[in-house]
């Protein structure tokens, strides 16, 4: 999608620190870290949102969690536990419509979440 932040990262227009990519899945750091470890995992393609998905995407939103597992393998954070947050919609704080997962750790987090 043309305006879209997150297609412009996919396509390279605009920097980002990319940690994995695959033909399908990108993972590059957030330029505000809330954490010590604060990934962003997106599908390439534009998905605006949770609720957005369809059917045919379940293969790939299962790929992004086994992403986010191997990333937290590779990362040394599967002993100390890490946080999979993926906002939807404007009541969690949803900023960039392009579905995203973040994960987080480096720190014990707080429940409930803020
Ligand atoms: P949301 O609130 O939509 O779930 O989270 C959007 C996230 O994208 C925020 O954590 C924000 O820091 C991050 N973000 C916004 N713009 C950029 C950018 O240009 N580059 C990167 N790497 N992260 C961004
Ligand atoms: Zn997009």
């Amino acid at each position: 999608m043309q305006d879209c932040l997150f297609c412009k990262i996919v396509k390279k227009e605009i920097p980002a620190q990319i940690v994995s990519e695959d033909e399908n899945i990108l993972v590059f750091r957030d330029v505000n870290p809330q954490a010590p470890v604060h990934l962003l995992l997106i599908p390439k393609k534009h998905i605006s949102s949770l609720l957005e998905l369809q059917d045919d995407d379940a293969d790939l939103a299962g790929k992004i969690q086994l992403t986010a597992a191997r990333m937290a393998r590779e990362m040394g954070l599967a002993k100390t536990g890490f946080r999979l947050v993926c906002n939807c919609g404007r009541d969690s704080g949803q900023l960039v419509f392009h579905i995203h997962y973040h994960l987080l750790a480096g720190r014990a987090m707080n429940w409930p979440p803020g």
